[in-house]
């Protein structure tokens, strides 16, 4: 796998191919951005390509070194993996001693550190002067889906690779080439906030099922009631569970109100994100004026930006959609 089999973050691949290309690759890296976007996959290819018998600035992905890499059997990769959730002082240790020696068999040592977040004080703190002063040809790959509890002092020693989800229009892409279907691709890289391991293995049955109980709630909405419910739902859950099962009944909830503007101002049907959905869309699109479809993506946009930031979220799901709503006119 060579950088261009990756899908998205083309910043971040541009950077590291010039990186190699000038032998600048930073020791101590950390790759960071939400969770399936690509990170682990972007540091099993740098560490090919800086292994790499055939490229300079990318891996062939056929050579021995990047077969070898790929399998997980070659000496110099190393992925120390967590035990009982936790990154251990004793695997730093273990890390340290080995980052000092030279390759084995290839040109570089690369230590893959997935989760990050997951060194404890003790492992964090071990590591920082290896982060610091490392040897040229040991590369520290640090990847976290949640880089505000990664210790400043960490931080401070790591370059840092920002990465971003994935675009919509790349999920649904690369789902068609699957061989998914338009109408199934669409809404499933609707569902995923960037995210293509889960795009992936997203089970329609259950996806068929979220968007029925969305759909339910989105007539309510646009009814004027219905929050009542939404309240209920959700105002019992965990603040971990509430943003997960949240998120998607949000953006399914949007994407039906734009389908809804999209009708009432002639769009042709494929351009729908719900073509499925044609006509109850056109129902609602005869029945409730634009303002109050309107009004009701603007709250849904507030609370979807709410949960991106981890505010208040009860607070603003029953200020949102408790706003009184003025009377229709169609
Ligand atoms: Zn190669």
């Amino acid at each position: 796998m060579g950088f261009s089999d990756i899908l998205g973050n083309d910043r971040i691949k541009r950077i590291l191919r010039k990186a190699l290309q000038r032998q600048r690759v930073p020791n101590s890296l950390l790759l960071s951005g939400p969770t399936g976007v690509g990170k682990i996959d972007f540091a099993r290819t740098l560490a090919q390509a800086l292994n790499c018998l055939e490229m300079t600035d990318d891996a062939c992905g056929h050579c021995s070194s990047c077969l070898a890499i790929t399998k997980g059997n070659f000496p110099d990769v190393l992925q120390p993996v967590p035990e009982k959730e936790v990154l251990k002082v004793e695997q730093m240790r273990i890390l340290k001693e080995t980052a000092y020696l030279k390759p084995m068999l290839g040109k570089k040592r690369i230590f893959i550190l997935e989760r990050a977040e997951r060194l404890n004080a003790a492992a964090s703190n071990s590591l920082l002067k290896i982060l610091e002063e490392p040897p040229g040809f040991s590369h520290i790959l640090l990847l976290t889906d949640n880089p505000f509890v990664i210790l400043p002092t960490i931080k401070s020693r790591c370059q840092i690779l920002n990465f971003s989800p994935i675009s919509r229009e790349d999920i649904e892409k690369c789902l068609l080439e699957q061989g998914i279907e338009k109408s199934r691709a669409k809404v499933q890289s609707l569902l995923v906030q960037g995210n293509l391991k889960q795009a992936l293995s997203l089970d329609w049955e259950d996806i068929q099922s979220q968007r029925q109980k969305a759909w339910s709630l989105f007539q309510a909405l646009t009814a004027g009631f219905g929050s009542a419910d939404l309240l209920k739902v959700y105002s019992s859950l965990p603040k971990n569970q509430l943003t997960e099962e949240l998120r998607p009944t949000l953006e399914v909830l949007a994407s039906f109100c734009r389908d809804v503007l999209l009708l009432r101002e002639k769009a042709p049907p494929e351009n729908l994100m719900n073509p499925d959905y044609e006509s109850e869309l056109r129902e609602v699109s005869a029945q409730r004026s634009r303002e109050r479809i309107l009004g009701l993506w603007n709250n849904i946009e507030s609370a979807l930006y709410a949960l991106q930031r981890n505010l208040n979220l009860k607070l603003f799901i029953s200020s949102l959609f408790l706003k009184p709503m003025e009377n229709d006119n169609v």
